[in-house]
């Protein structure tokens, strides 16, 4: 299975536009030793022909644009190797890039019955992607239950999603909350590369917990939530907000942060991503950067690619 880290960066990207924290400060006036960032986005393929999107960034058009694996094969006037989408949460950051799919490309998008009746039945907007039949085809999937990305009449790549504990997005109406299933809010994505490969993708991940310990284990090459440094984060830079684990993310340093409860893990190569812009981490000169290499962790760049 070849992978692709398209973007690495969590919502708003890094630099982010309305952003003059030390890092962004830093990375616009050229002093920054360290990278900038596309928003959080991974391509997958098992076969060399289909590729599978993990999300579908705002950032994603360009990020199409920025890999010709990803770009439409010669000789068609409208193709593209990208087949489907695979939704791992409703969060903007997470799907506004479906729109940018929207130019009558046949796609499969796979997530629970709560996202996809979050997109369709509430945003109106999401239309765009069944203007005509055979457009976007929505195939739901159960956390927990294994399925198949498909291409075509293919059976291409094995997951399952792993459901984490967490709330819908902030922009879902309270009255229909209850017509969601809570366990549907936010997955984690295995998928199994023949032979006998496992990737893991865990964007936003809330708390660890044994069983979580154990999944994160089986895989090879894991992409874990590194969005922020500290649970207060946030509010050191702002003066005001939310902490990290009020915002669904478990923090990478202090107790119980994702440095100390993923310590014991063996076997996959351990790379964060979906780093905020305040995250000091992302600074290469800084000790926080020299932590996490120290802990056996790399921190994902756009444009990384893998073969699992
Ligand atoms: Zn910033």
């Amino acid at each position: 299975m070849q992978v692709l880290a398209l973007g690495s960066g969590a919502g708003g990207g890094f630099p982010q536009w309305n952003c003059a924290c030390r890092n962004c400060s830093a990375l616009r006036a050229g002093t920054f030793r360290g990278k900038p960032r596309t928003q959080a986005q991974l391509a997958v393929c098992a076969d060399g022909n289909a590729w599978f999107l993990l999300g579908a960034s705002p950032d994603l058009r360009a990020q199409i644009e920025a890999v010709p694996q990803l770009q439409p094969s010669k000789g068609q006037l409208r193709q593209s190797p990208v087949t489907g989408v695979l939704l791992a949460s409703a969060e903007v950051d997470h799907v506004l890039g479906l729109l940018s799919l929207r130019e009558l490309q046949p796609l499969e998008v796979y997530s629970t019955p709560s996202i996809r009746r979050i997109l369709r039945e509430d945003n109106s907007i999401f239309r765009m992607l069944n203007r005509v039949p055979g457009q976007v085809q929505w195939v739901d999937i159960v956390p927990g239950q294994h399925f198949w990305l498909q291409s075509g009449s293919e059976q291409s790549l094995r997951c399952q999603a792993v459901s984490l504990v967490s709330k819908f997005p902030a922009y879902v109406p309270e009255p229909k909350l209850p017509e969601l299933a809570a366990q549907e809010a936010l997955l984690g994505l295995i998928l199994d590369a023949p032979p006998g490969k496992r990737l893991g993708y865990f964007p936003a991940v809330p708390e660890v917990d044994e069983n979580l310990l154990n999944i994160l284990d089986s895989t090879d090459l894991l992409f874990f939530d590194g969005t922020f440094w500290s649970d207060d984060e946030l509010i050191r830079v702002l003066g005001q907000g939310q902490t990290a684990r009020q915002m669904g993310h478990i923090p990478v340093s202090g107790p119980y942060g994702s440095l100390e409860r993923l310590a014991s893990l063996q076997r996959p190569r351990k790379i964060f991503l979906h780093i905020n812009n305040t995250n000091p981490m992302l600074d290469e000169a800084g000790e926080e950067y020299r932590a996490l290499r120290a802990a056996g962790w790399e921190i994902a760049e756009d444009g990384w690619q893998f073969q699992l």
